[in-house]
């Protein structure tokens, strides 16, 4: 069965959960969908929120900049690094991980030529981009790698991108002049409220690997391979400052990570929460109704509501 895209048009088949073409997903939004109520580290939320309300920020945002940046990389990205294609071993762990935390679109996927071992996401939520240096495809085995991109996925879930971007400049990790961009408009409490914020928002991005994959020890091997590569593969080790491409530059796992053991911590409390085995149960009982998560019956063809698992019309269950 091919689903029809409400955003484009085009049909995919329905096993592949999101649009072939413009990478909306075919899944209605529902009651079962992953929130981030569900998982969100509550700091994070709130300090989200701070920082949304902040003045001076909201000034610089209207600026346009960081879109600025934002297409630089694109555009960028578009000379340096390969698309994931479709079909291929790294598109199907992207949907699945995109299905089990019910994200709304999925990111354009590119690989960077580099040898460190890094994945980052920029952009917005509605068109994010998502890549990963060939030095980690290298490093990391497939569960390693779902643990890595789903917490990029809950990065692009909770909005961080932007917030991300912003605080990169203001941590001098991307070779643009802050001033250039106008993060010189920034006030020092909020420049640190914001690098302080983007160790929070780190734990968000793990509880989604672990709810994505499931299985702690898969991030305590992630983690520790992190943390022996940190000392030594350095985004700055190598050449000046303008030899090192962006895709470099971005030390997204590395350099703004809090230290693993700490990351680690946090992420175990969770794992043994409540609040993760309820939002493991919803991801799994969303998998189970997925099939009748349709706005039409898969036999008589007839309108049903998104959540009726059995058709009103010809009474077929649609599971
Ligand atoms: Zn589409
Ligand atoms: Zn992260
Ligand atoms: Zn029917």
């Amino acid at each position: 069965l091919r689903l029809r895209c409400q955003k484009c048009g085009y049909e995919t088949p329905e096993e592949l959960h999101f649009c072939l073409n413009c990478g909306a997903s075919l899944i209605a939004r529902n009651r079962y969908d992953l929130t981030l109520k569900d998982f969100a580290y509550a700091a994070d939320l709130d300090a989200i929120q701070t920082i949304r309300t902040t003045g001076a920020l909201a000034y610089l945002l209207k600026q346009l900049t960081v879109g600025d940046v934002d297409r630089k990389m694109a555009s960028e990205l578009s000379l340096a690094a390969q698309a994931v294609a479709y079909p291929s071993d790294l598109d199907a762990i992207v949907r699945d991980c995109a299905c089990s935390l019910s994200i709304e679109r999925l990111p354009e996927v590119y690989i960077a030529k580099s040898p460190q071992p890094n994945a980052f996401t920029f952009g917005s939520e509605e068109h994010a981009y998502l890549v990963m240096n060939s030095g980690i495809l290298r490093a990391l085995t497939k569960n390693e790698l779902m643990a890595v991109i789903a917490h990029e996925l809950g990065h692009v879930k909770s909005g961080h991108m932007m917030y991300h971007t912003i605080a990169e400049l203001l941590g001098g990790g991307i070779s643009f002049s802050a001033s250039l961009v106008g993060l010189d408009m920034l006030s020092i409490p909020i420049s640190l409220a914001l690098l302080a914020w983007r160790r929070e928002s780190e734990v968000t991005g793990d509880r989604a690997s672990l709810l994505a994959v499931n299985n702690i020890d898969v991030l305590a091997s992630l983690l520790s391979k992190l943390a022996s590569g940190s000392s030594t593969a350095h985004p700055f080790s190598h050449g000046t400052e303008a030899d090192v491409g962006i895709m470099d530059s971005v030390g997204e796992l590395f350099r703004t990570h809090p230290l693993e053991v700490h990351r680690f911590k946090r992420a175990r409390e969770f794992w043994r929460s409540q609040e993760f085995l309820r939002a493991r149960r919803k991801i799994q009982r969303r998998q189970q109704v997925l099939r009748a998560l349709v706005p039409d019956c898969r036999f008589c063809g007839r309108d049903k509501r998104v959540e009726d698992l059995f058709c009103p019309n010809c009474g077929k269950s649609q599971i």
